[in-house]
């Protein structure tokens, strides 16, 4: 069966079409300025060079009906038919309390799924678009809902509960609930496979070090405990997110700026984190060229960053009595070999010895560890639209 992985953003949308006889990508896009002049899409079938397209782009469906044109375009296209696709599996945020696995996208689960928009105001409903918009234009096709809140929900009160008035979880689910699930089930996945461990006797802290940032304890290939929160504010430093913080800050800001608790939310949202810090940029590339030019902002903001992981990796480390491997994933977590050695230099009491030389690459699947070091660490690409797609297709043939 052939998927089609979608991803939509409010103003973007990303997607793949995978062979699942042999996993295989057939082809992979992005489209950018949705809704907004300048809308473009970007096209490439694996093997040949991009193509792209600027075309008016009004909303979401707009976009995806260009997308189908690409893939059954006679040059650049991988597709004769639509009927060629079995399935369509989307990415979306947040599924509340309501889904721990990806389900098929029903009326009623789509109506639950709209219920969840006021947990994620800005994620949800732009996937709703995304699976109305595929609704209309696929209409016999099956869709797949895969969320990034599932693979957290196996956590235990202890790690969801947050120490406010209990009423607040009851009448507003107000809870963590935890993201990047999809990645972290992959790299835990793939680091028991690769060590040749079985998934449900392997103790593992998963780094998603990324524009957005979470980390992950996986117990016997369950998700016990995730720095991210109610939402992805909380956690490590990120990009232009701060993370944790003492949350009186907020009204103190709120007093001495004279500003309301939504512009400081979004400060500490949009202004905060590496950018805050720094006051140069959320990309830690940039970050990194202003530490060897001698600024002083951008060795805090990297140092802090780096501080932030290991309090965390060192947290889980206690909840689960010692780990077998850590991961990095993401934009960080698999290019930035500097900030890889900073977070798990001294260490080694903790039988954590990361191996300098192995460590020196970017973006391949590698053990980075020396080979005596009782903590293997492990480098390894995430694969959110793979696991998409999996689920997709074992769902639809399960209907089958
Ligand atoms: P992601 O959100 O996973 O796409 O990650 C994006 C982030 O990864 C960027 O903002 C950078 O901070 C970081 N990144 C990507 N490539 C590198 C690199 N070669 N060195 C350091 N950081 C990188």
């Amino acid at each position: 069966m052939k998927v089609l992985v979608i991803n939509c953003g409010s103003s973007s949308l990303k997607y793949q079409v995978l062979d699942m006889e042999d996993e295989s990508l057939l082809a992979k896009g992005l489209v950018e300025r949705i809704g907004i002049p300048g809308s473009i899409l970007c096209h490439e079938k694996t093997g040949m060079e991009k193509y792209n397209l600027e075309a008016p782009m009004a909303d979401h469906k707009d976009a995806i009906s260009h997308v189908l044109d690409a893939l059954l375009d006679k040059d650049h296209g991988v597709l004769k038919s639509m009927d060629e696709i079995g399935a369509v599996g989307h990415r979306v945020v947040h599924a509340g309390e309501k889904y721990a696995y990806s389900v098929l996208l029903s009326q009623d689960v789509i109506d639950a799924l709209t219920e969840c928009t006021d947990l994620a105001p800005l994620h949800n409903p732009p996937n709703l678009l995304g699976i109305s918009a595929c609704k209309e234009l696929m209409p016999d096709t099956f869709m797949v809902g895969v969320f990034d809140t599932a693979f957290h929900q196996t956590m235990e009160p202890e790690s969801y509960i947050y120490a406010i008035p209990y009423e607040y979880y009851e009448k507003y689910k107000i809870r963590r609930y935890g993201f990047h699930g999809t990645s972290h089930k992959y790299v835990a996945e793939r680091a028991a496979a690769i060590l040749g461990k079985p998934v449900d006797d392997f103790k593992v802290i998963t780094c998603h070090l990324g524009n957005g940032a979470s980390i992950t304890a996986v117990k016997n290939g369950k998700s016990i405990n995730t720095s991210m929160g109610f939402t992805p504010l909380e956690g490590l430093v990120m990009g232009t997110r701060s993370g944790d913080l003492d949350p009186a800050i907020l009204q103190f800001i709120a007093e001495k700026e004279n500003m309301d608790v939504f512009k400081v939310t979004n400060i500490l949202n949009k202004k905060s984190g590496i950018y805050g810090i720094s006051g140069i940029s959320n990309d830690l590339r940039d970050i990194e060229k202003a530490v060897l030019e001698g600024n002083d902002r951008a060795l805090i903001a990297v140092k802090v960053f780096a501080h932030r992981v290991k309090s965390y990796i060192g947290s889980y480390m206690a909840e689960m009595n010692g780990v077998d491997a850590i991961v990095f994933t993401a934009g960080i977590g698999e290019n930035d070999i500097g900030m890889r050695a900073q977070i798990l230099e001294n260490m080694e009491n903790l039988g954590v010895e990361l191996d300098l030389e192995l460590n020196n690459i970017r973006g391949i699947e590698t053990v980075i560890s020396k080979p005596d070091s009782k903590v293997k660490v492990l480098l390894i690409p995430t694969n959110e639209e793979l696991m998409i797609a999996r689920d997709t297709n074992r769902i639809v043939s399960e209907l089958k």
